[in-house]
């Protein structure tokens, strides 16, 4: 497929020559810009927190929040304080010892980051939850990792099976006159009296960080531990690909219930010090362009799902709001359609820079960088000091443009550490202890870039050829009366599989036999006709999971009547 690269706009960059840089990049250099590079004693929250607060920038705007019914920010100096706080809070009410796991289990709020950051300075593990999972989920995340405490609200109490978890001893809830017991301690009321001086609990760079299971887009979710060291990725990254710089106002609108929310939701933009927007409540078009506006953002990080959204509400929409401060703007979690990256040039002015990373990868990997042409459709280019291929199933680089399995070379900084509970499929990524194999397939072309074409469970035979579902939807969505596309592959006696394709389409278009066979055509014309789908169904929306990806194995289940597996993280 023949594109157009976007080139890349004049400006300073913090990586500003991607080939240079990438050609001898040592990640001991960025060892070097920690405290704990000579002394060994590190901890997340102080990198992330107290270390600002003890410069100049302490009176700096570390988080503002924002939901229905707070305006609130917070400088490093009082985030410092508030967590010390939190640290205290719950030392103080609990067992709690370093290296064990507490959930967090609520809506977006100042007291979440207080929670997460005050364990964090603990040494806890922290494990964040989305807050619309249902009991079963967190009772199978929390029974997992034999979890000791969470962090609530009365509103989601309901939904924790205290009883059924042994391991689980401690409640703190977020609320207000809460009854306290032996096991429930009001989070509030202790907050407020606790000392804002702590001594943080140091640790090794090999101790635990977070765990944070996956979405589940293609079965049941793991168990994923990151150490404290991923903060050398997480915060480099910061620079290289969001190219945080000291005055920008940055916003991430992934929730910390997906590892996007913490590594790039908190701890990137504050392990480089730069002020962070976090909006509580639910997606609106209106309300995201405002945010936009009233806070100056410069640097946004989002989704393909939010951005299809935003192009769903129209363009007319986006010219009601001053959107002029944006600089920067980013995209993960999905395979980024080339129609969103000319749409995002046309509507903002802005090219929309497509990241590539997965929960197990813990920071970005392949991206798209501020001073790079972007080819729409392309992820990019590998982080450098980061070695990305492209591998046959014996492990076998394989040449320019051969689609095959992506894999990245073992020992990348913030590579997992663990699969809790489970280490037969840790060791199940890794082929000849060389390749961590992704579960994705792709493809690399002359210059270096890289090309997503589905997960490698979903790619299509159809007829001897092989099919990458990616493709398929990104021509769908060009489609006037197409908003979002999933695409299979059916199991078909004679083609070996043929191309189903879910649609749900926009405002003002109907279900049709006609509308099949434009659609049809309009794939077939515009991109092959082994790749049109035979079958086209309509749907009023999509099953997706929480953090907005579609989730291909629920239409296969449904089409070919078989179980659904593991729905803990579908969206209602
Ligand atoms: P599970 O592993 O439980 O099935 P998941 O893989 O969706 O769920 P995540 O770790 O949140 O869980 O997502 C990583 C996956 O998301 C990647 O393997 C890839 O398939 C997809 N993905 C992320 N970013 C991109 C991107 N920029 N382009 C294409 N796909 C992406
Ligand atoms: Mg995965």
């Amino acid at each position: 497929m023949k594109v157009e690269a976007i080139p890349a706009k004049q400006g300073e960059h913090h990586l500003h020559n991607y080939e240079d840089i990438a050609a001898n990049f040592d990640w001991t250099e960025v060892e070097k810009e920690f405290s704990w590079y000579e002394s060994g004693k590190v901890n997340m929250a102080y990198e992330a927190i107290d270390r600002h607060a003890e410069s100049y920038r302490k009176n700096k705007v570390a988080l503002y929040y924002k939901d229905q019914s707070r305006n609130e920010s917070y400088t490093f100096y009082e985030m410092k304080r508030m967590t010390n706080r939190a640290a205290n809070l719950l030392k103080s009410h609990s067992e709690l010892e370093k290296g064990d796991r507490m959930f967090i289990f609520m809506p977006r709020s100042p007291e979440l980051y207080f929670a997460m950051f005050g364990a964090l300075k603990m040494g806890l593990i922290v494990g964040p939850l989305f807050e619309a999972f249902m009991e079963g989920a967190i009772y199978d995340r929390l029974d997992d990792s034999d979890a000791k405490a969470i962090i609530t609200t009365p509103e989601l109490l309901p939904r924790v099976p205290f009883d059924r978890l042994p391991h689980l001893k401690t409640v703190f809830l977020v609320g207000e006159e809460i009854e306290e017991n032996d096991h429930t301690v009001d989070f509030m009321k202790h907050l407020h009296g606790a000392s804002d001086k702590f001594e943080i609990e140091w640790l090794d760079k090999e101790d635990g960080l977070v765990l944070h299971y996956t979405s589940g887009s293609t079965g049941k979710p793991k168990g994923v531990l990151h150490a404290q060291y991923a903060m050398v990725q997480q915060y480099q990254t910061g620079k290289w690909v969001l190219d945080l710089q000291e005055e920008d106002i940055y916003w991430c609108t992934a929730d910390p219930g997906w590892v996007t929310g913490t590594a790039y939701g908190v701890f990137a933009p504050w392990l480089t010090g730069t002020t962070t927007v976090i909006l509580g409540g639910r997606f609106s078009p209106d309300g995201w362009y405002k945010a936009i506006e009233d806070f100056g953002v410069t640097v946004w990080y989002s989704a393909p799902t939010a951005f299809r959204m935003l192009m769903g509400a129209g363009d007319a929409l986006v010219k009601e709001y001053d959107l002029s401060t944006l600089r920067h703007v980013l995209s993960v979690g999905e395979p980024l359609n080339p129609e969103v990256v000319r749409w995002g040039v046309q509507v903002f002015d802005k090219r929309i820079h497509d990241t590539w990373w997965m929960t197990e990868t813990g920071a970005q990997t392949i991206c798209n960088y501020p001073s790079m042409a972007i080819k729409p459709g392309s992820m990019g280019k590998p982080v450098p000091g980061i070695k990305v291929a492209i591998v046959d199933d014996q492990g076998n680089e394989l040449a320019p443009n051969q689609m095959g399995n992506l894999a990245i070379e073992k020992g990348w900084p913030s590579m997992m550490r663990q699969i809790w509970n489970n280490p037969s499929k840790y060791e199940s990524y890794f082929l000849n202890d060389k390749w961590y194999v992704s579960g994705d397939s792709a493809y690399m072309d002359e210059e270096g870039y890289f090309w997503f074409q589905g997960r490698v469970d979903d790619v299509i035979m159809t007829s001897g050829e092989r099919v990458g579902p990616f493709e398929v939807e990104s021509k769908l969505l060009e489609h006037p009366a197409v908003a979002e596309a999933g695409v299979i592959g059916k199991p078909d006696p004679v083609r070996g599989e043929i191309i189903k394709a879910f649609v749900a389409l926009n405002a003002g278009h109907e279900p049709s036999e006609e509308l099949v066979q434009d659609i049809q055509q309009f794939v077939k014309k515009g991109l092959a006709a082994h790749a049109a789908p035979k079958e086209i169904e309509f749907k009023d929306k999509l099953p997706k999971t929480r953090s907005g990806k579609i989730m291909r194995r629920v239409l296969k289940a449904w089409e070919l009547d078989l179980p659904t597996g593991d729905l803990s993280t579908m969206e209602d």
